[in-house]
């Protein structure tokens, strides 16, 4: 029997809510944990003064601006670049336009309506969400019990593997899986091109 792999996404900022959709579109059930009563909280702060998506420059200068992680990161922007990251949203109903900087933006400026699409659309892909969930761990191997600290008290969920941040870790069976190695490839890239602010 092929059973979907359970993968802990925690934390619900941009980052945790692309890598959740690219897991949930490679098969697996994905579980978005966050310690907070609501996600995305940063990232409507980030809408108030006029949400910054990313940059129309040429890719060969976009990349300049990364730095010492330029050769890190390059061939994920090239899979997941500006161009990428505006289609992405277009795809949630979010138009955008290029201002006279060159930045960015959605054509209202905001962040919040954009974040109601994502997570609508993450919700119907069979997401679940699980907030007020403090994950208890520090990075060690403890893939299969994640601790969580919650209103009701200390939980333990179970997961064939779980990401934090830009830190992954899988279970064997996980690991094994064809499905598994595609999704952390493309979790690399995805999301990207946002990360230059
Ligand atoms: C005023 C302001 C303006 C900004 N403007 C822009 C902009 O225009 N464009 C742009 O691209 N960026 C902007 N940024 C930056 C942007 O908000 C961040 O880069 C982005 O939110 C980072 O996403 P993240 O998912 O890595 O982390 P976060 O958004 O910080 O999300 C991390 C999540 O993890 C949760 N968490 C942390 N620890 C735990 C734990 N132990 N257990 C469970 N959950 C946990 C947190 O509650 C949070 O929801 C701005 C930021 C600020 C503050």
């Amino acid at each position: 029997m092929n059973v979907s792999p359970a993968v802990a996404v925690i934390g619900g900022g941009p980052a945790g809510l692309m890598a959740a959709e690219v897991l949930s579109a490679s098969g697996a059930q994905v579980h978005v944990y966050d310690a907070m009563p609501s996600v995305g909280r940063k990232f409507l702060l980030a809408g108030r003064g006029g949400l910054n998506l990313t940059h129309s420059e040429p890719f060969d200068v976009f990349v300049t601006r990364f730095g010492e992680r330029r050769a890190q990161l390059e061939p994920m922007l090239a899979e997941f670049g500006p161009q990428q990251a505006r289609e992405w949203a277009a795809g949630l109903g979010i138009e955008t336009f290029v201002g006279t900087s060159g930045r960015v933006f959605p054509t209202d400026m905001k962040a919040a309506p954009l974040l109601r699409a994502w997570l609508h659309r993450l919700r119907a892909a069979g997401v679940q969400f699980h907030m007020r969930h403090r994950w208890l761990g520090d990075g060690a191997l403890d893939v299969g019990a994640l601790r969580f600290a919650t209103p009701a008290g200390e939980v333990v969920a179970k997961a064939d593997a779980w990401c934090w941040r830009w830190v992954a870790r899988a279970g064997p069976a996980w690991a094994r899986t064809a499905r598994g190695r595609h999704a952390a490839g493309q979790g690399r890239g995805r999301g990207a091109a946002a990360a230059s602010q």
